[in-house]
């Protein structure tokens, strides 16, 4: 690990773009709420900041890369809830989750909808759950890898229905849309900032949202809860952190930035067309984002020891 730049280095920073990582293939939920908030942060700190998508096993692999870069302040890692189950449910992680990073700021919390392909024969969810266990060999769901937020919410639903479907994994489930919108596969759950405009525009069905309340882009989509499968709830935080050893006064103007484009109204907006709401300027700090990640690592540990699933 390099040194950390400290003193005037500091003062000055940002004096070059700095990289975003976005565990997950470009064009998918976590790469477009990276997107909007690096754009806004970038023109706060008067320098660009540049998405590299690093997709691959649930998001691990762009976390890794993080853990190993300098920690300068030029390279960030925007991840979601996949960075505390992949601290269970890898069993041999290339780093320390809890020791391998700083901490910026929680970014958003998205709900989860459960979609499939235009034409799948369900009408309903409750229609699907007796589809799905009567054809349980053929049908096929996608996600974004082990670890990753479509993995874990088609975790929790298969449990939930008491059968296990056929899981097809990408990089990202902006691929495994395109897949979805072309029939290639029958179903996946995302996050609303990936399938709102889907939904909306009839591409695919949508069949349930995994909130407590409806979500207040899609008002006529039930929750799980009203469709008849209460408890089936999740939500999907993010954070942004920085290598370990980031100096502080540059992990200080992160986060200050991060707040302030939590408030851009083209981040607000875009953010409430999508179904999701910014953190708070108290959420958007690093002491949330670090008590989110240990109490999110000890809420999912025993879920998954419980389920049995890990992945090398
Ligand atoms: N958020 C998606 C997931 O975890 C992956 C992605 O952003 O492409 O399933």
């Amino acid at each position: 690990m390099a040194l950390a730049v400290a003193g005037p280095a500091a003062a000055e920073y940002p004096e070059r773009p700095i990289t975003m990582v976005v565990p997950f293939s470009a064009g998918g939920p976590t790469d477009t709420v990276s997107r909007l908030v690096a754009e806004s942060m970038g023109k706060d700190l008067g320098q660009q900041i540049v998405i590299e998508n690093v997709g691959g096993a649930g998001g691990t692999l762009g976390s890794s890369r993080v853990a190993k870069a300098d920690p300068d302040g030029y390279t960030l890692l925007l991840h979601h809830i996949g960075m505390s189950t992949a601290a269970t449910l890898y069993r041999k992680l290339p780093y320390d989750t809890l020791n391998a990073f700083d901490y910026v700021g929680l970014v958003t919390d998205v709900p989860m909808t459960l979609v499939a392909r235009s034409d799948f024969e369900p009408k309903d969810l409750k229609g699907l759950i007796e589809y799905a266990k009567a054809n349980k060999d053929k049908v096929t769901y996608a996600n974004a890898g082990v670890g990753a937020a479509s993995h874990l919410c088609g975790m929790l639903f298969m449990s939930k229905i008491e059968t296990q479907l056929t899981t097809v994994p990408y990089k990202g489930t902006g691929p495994a849309m395109t897949d979805l919108v072309g029939k290639q596969v029958d179903m996946m759950c995302d996050q609303t900032t990936n399938t709102t405009n889907q939904i909306k525009a009839g591409k695919i069905k949508a069949y349930a949202a995994t909130t407590k309340e409806r979500v207040s882009s899609l008002p006529d989509l039930p929750t799980a809860e009203e469709a008849g499968l209460p408890g089936f709830e999740v939500g999907i935080w993010h954070g942004i952190y920085a290598p370990k050893g980031t100096p502080p006064e540059i992990v200080k103007k992160l986060s200050a930035s991060l707040q302030k484009a939590l408030k851009d109204p083209t981040v607000v907006q875009r953010f409430a067309d999508l179904g999701t709401k910014p953190s708070t300027d108290a959420e958007a700090t690093p002491e949330a984002l670090k008590a989110k990640l240990t109490s999110e690592i000890e809420r999912w540990a025993p879920v998954i020891k419980a389920a049995g699933v890990y992945a090398d």
